[in-house]
């Protein structure tokens, strides 16, 4: 059974897509006027975690991610630089694309750009105008809350202390009431609009995704996830639009991550505490080793971001890495007394359970290692058969497919122990010490290594 806290209810859940083995997700994607920063990357890995495990438990995933092109951010940056929206956009929306792919996020089946699905929107608008959820004023549309009593519902909001401007940059325009936000913005002259039958404008931010997600998942779909900043307004708003609109519930669970602080303060600019994914990749950051460390804290904890704990995440992503790559090269045989019972099995099972768990990584993670610890502990005594080994490199790349962690092929990436070896062979060339760089050549031969001394240093080469 899986479980997930869904912030609806307030509660954990059991899982049940609207349609038997398949789950139609929705994940609020990349306003792209900027580099995402880190703690974007929490949330998209997060989302990919999630993903990777209702793939891994069988189920078809039907994932869409919108690219919010068109919103006051976009607009305004475009302005700044005197560029067209487009050209603005499209720097930023294939920085994007490469940060996720080294992030090994798995793609979406769909990215709908706003400005692609401004008929969607639009109909969405007339369709709230005729059903009197929403009302023309100075040239914009506005949705009266005042007709939706079931607003508040996800971020349980006292729909009493709502002020004007809670979204920045939200009330560029007048409103009738504090209570009701834009859905439609009246066209200005430095601005991109479209032409409708209520007038010139451009879609407010939450219709977007009201209107995006619901084109490619349905009025009615499984899983929503988005941080928890996005739970009011954007969130709480795309519930009202969508409900209104269709008449029937919208999303049934809808997942939230928490923030992430860096040095335990919020990341800002002014601070100098802010990263984007390219900021560590310039420190030679390697990327897997931020996806292990973004990935290895519960998404509803706080996340605090330090590079002493990055440091952490990445001697334990090594600690995977060797392993894997010791008993894969491990020369074993028949045991006389091999353990009974199923190490690796036992171990899969406690991690996909850990993770059916509302996505208990802490737990899942623990199963892994533990797994480590004990073939480590009956390979010291000899206890394990080739076949034990084979099963439990199986385990582990079945759990795998949900971490991705472990080097892919074409990144010929090196245990950490042949590294050091192959330093400690360079420092004794340099101490003329030949006896012992040989010893360790030979040594690196054995475990399948070949070293070329060139002009540029050494180079290795793995034999196959
Ligand atoms: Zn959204």
């Amino acid at each position: 059974m899986i479980r997930f806290y869904n912030t609806l209810s307030g509660r954990v859940e059991e899982f049940k897509p609207v349609r038997s083995g398949q789950v139609g997700l929705y994940t609020c994607g990349p306003t792209v006027y900027d580099y995402p920063h880190i703690g974007n990357y929490r949330a998209y890995i997060f989302e990919d975690l999630l993903k990777r495990f209702l793939l891994l438990s069988g189920f078809k995933v039907t994932h869409v991610m919108n690219i919010t092109d068109i919103d006051d951010k976009t607009i305004k940056g475009a302005k700044a630089l005197g560029v067209s929206l487009q050209d603005y956009t499209k720097k930023y929306i294939e920085a994007f694309f490469e940060d996720i792919k080294v992030l090994r996020i798995l793609p979406a089946n769909y990215y709908p750009r706003a400005t692609e699905h401004i008929e969607d929107m639009v109909k969405m608008v007339k369709g709230l105008l005729a059903k009197g959820y929403a009302y023309p004023k100075d040239g914009s549309v506005y949705f009266s809350l005042a007709k939706f009593p079931d607003y508040g519902k996800l971020s349980k909001i006292n729909k009493d202390e709502l002020k004007a401007g809670v979204r920045v940059e939200s009330d560029e325009y007048e409103k009738e009431s504090v209570y009701d936000f834009v859905l439609w913005k009246k066209a200005r002259p430095d601005e991109p609009s479209w032409e409708t039958e209520f007038g010139a404008g451009r879609p407010g931010w939450h219709l977007e995704c009201s209107a995006m997600s619901t084109r490619y998942l349905g009025p009615t779909f499984d899983i929503h996830c988005g941080g928890i900043d996005n739970i009011f307004p954007h969130h709480e708003n795309e519930i009202a639009q969508s409900e209104a609109y269709y008449g029937q519930k919208f999303v049934n669970y809808w997942l939230h991550c928490h923030h992430l602080v860096v040095d335990g303060e919020k990341m800002s600019k002014s601070k100098g505490n802010f990263y984007t994914l390219r900021d560590l990749l310039a420190r030679n950051i390697n990327p897997v080793d931020l996806r292990f460390f973004l990935l290895s804290t519960h998404y509803r904890k706080m996340l605090n971001f330090t590079f002493d704990s990055l440091d952490q995440a990445k001697a334990s992503r090594q600690r995977i890495i060797d392993f894997v790559y010791e008993l894969e090269h491990q020369p074993l045989t028949e045991v006389s007394q091999p353990q009974s019972g199923s190490l690796a099995a036992a171990a899969l099972t406690d991690f996909t359970n850990s993770l059916a768990d509302d996505l208990n990584i802490s737990a899942a993670l623990a199963a892994l290692f533990e797994l480590i610890r004990e073939t480590n502990s009956r390979l010291a005594k000899n206890e394990l058969s080739p076949q034990a080994a084979s099963q439990v490199l199986s385990a582990i790349y079945e759990m795998d497919r949900v971490l991705a962690v472990l080097p892919e092929e074409s990144e010929e990436e090196l245990p950490a122990g042949i590294l050091t070896k192959i330093e400690q062979r360079e420092q004794a060339r340099r101490e003329k010490n030949f006896a012992l760089a040989d010893s360790i050549r030979q040594e690196l031969l054995q475990q399948g290594f070949v070293l070329e001394d060139t002009k540029e240093g050494v180079r290795w080469k793995k034999i196959k």
